[in-house]
């Protein structure tokens, strides 16, 4: 039995469909991430996953107990929001103490299991402090060692690091998914960044507009597209129409071929039996540090993105200029076929 079992959920405001009639699974100790473009309804789920939004139709159990409408504190989960929510009057341990003192846990208990969770989060040296003498990311940090040290058998976070800097927000990635290993708990982790969402989770929900469009690792989402959106969505990618596919590749649903994995090697130079072959002409040759991306215009029509891994310095590997004419090879087998 999956710890979080959500059926038919829908949520309408006005005419707005924003949850229109998905189901998901949620295993125990998963870090699971509703990634989606701004709108698509992530955060409304999880807002009815803790309560704060009544769905219009639909279940929602954890552990097996239909909670859909229960009142969120009677509901095993916690919530941390981009804006930390933080109380500015108190220090930082009385912030993470708070919730146990709500729950009438003893004086001494109650300043153990902070310091612990404050610990764990690796700001001891702030328990004194007041927040607003905390930087973002230190912030964010107590935020959730306030959601920590009540050991929800869930924790749903919406956006968390949305509001830090990028070097932050990599640092906080990480950590994060370390404090989630160590504890144990559940994730439901929000968010529209989606080199984010597969750096961390084990399992992304991509959503689209009120739909879930597909489950799966990142590694499925992003090899194994089952849609459109969804291979667009994630990372670049080379999408042929089924008129394109079928006339040039002999395939019979729409494909999509990664950037990465196409390679570009002079016209008329020799190629494996397992790879497929276009000519075409350089556009335009982009410099970006770690890669080069190339924009082709093929001779079948459709312009193609390759992007090339700088391992050697320019000028000193065979990389091409705008006006080339090239070749564009890729393997057959990194061809993904959409079936929707
Ligand atoms: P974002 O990444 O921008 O937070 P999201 O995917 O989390 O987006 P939701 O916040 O769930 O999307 O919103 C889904 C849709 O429902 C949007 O069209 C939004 O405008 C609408 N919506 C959400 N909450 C309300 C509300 N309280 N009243 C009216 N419309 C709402």
């Amino acid at each position: 039995m999956a710890l979080i079992e959500i059926r038919d959920l829908a949520k309408s405001f006005g005419n707005v469909k924003a949850v229109d009639d998905i189901s998901l699974d949620i295993e125990s100790g998963e870090f699971i991430t509703l990634l989606g473009p701004s709108g698509s309804g992530k955060t409304t789920v999880l807002r009815m996953i803790a309560g704060f939004e009544d769905p219009d139709a639909g279940s929602i159990k954890l552990n097996g107990e239909d909670i859909t409408h229960l009142p969120p504190f009677d509901r095993d989960v916690n919530t941390v929001f981009q804006d930390y929510a933080l109380f500015p009057h108190m220090s930082v341990q009385e912030n993470v103490e708070y919730g146990l003192r709500t729950r009438k846990v003893p004086k001494a208990e109650r300043a153990k299991q902070a310091l612990e969770a404050i610990a764990s989060v690796k700001l001891e040296e702030t328990v004194n402090r007041l927040p607003h003498q905390l930087s973002g990311g230190q912030r964010q940090r107590i935020a959730l060692a306030r959601a920590l040290v009540l050991r929800p058998r869930v924790l749903l976070l919406d956006e968390p690091l949305g509001a830090l800097d990028r070097q932050l927000r990599e640092e906080m990635q990480v950590e994060l998914k370390k404090i989630q290993r160590d504890a144990g708990i559940t994730f439901v982790f929000v968010t529209h960044d989606q080199e984010e969402a597969m750096r961390m989770s084990d399992r992304i929900v991509v959503f689209n507009s009120g739909r879930i469009e597909q489950v799966g690792t990142p590694e499925q989402v992003y090899e194994e597209p089952r849609t459109n959106f969804v291979a667009g969505f994630l990372g670049t990618a080379n999408i042929f129409s089924v008129d394109v596919a079928q006339k040039f590749l002999g395939a019979t649903t729409t494909v999509s071929i990664r950037p990465e994995r196409i390679r570009l090697q002079a016209p008329e130079t020799k190629i494996d039996k397992s790879e497929t072959s276009v000519k075409g002409t350089v556009q335009e040759a982009a410099f970006v540090g770690a890669n080069t991306i190339y924009i082709l215009e093929t001779d079948f029509g459709v312009k193609l993105t390759v992007r090339k891994t700088n391992t050697e310095l320019l000028g000193q590997d065979n990389s091409f200029v705008a006006g080339d004419q090239v070749m564009a090879v890729w393997r057959d087998s990194h061809v993904a076929q959409i079936p929707v």
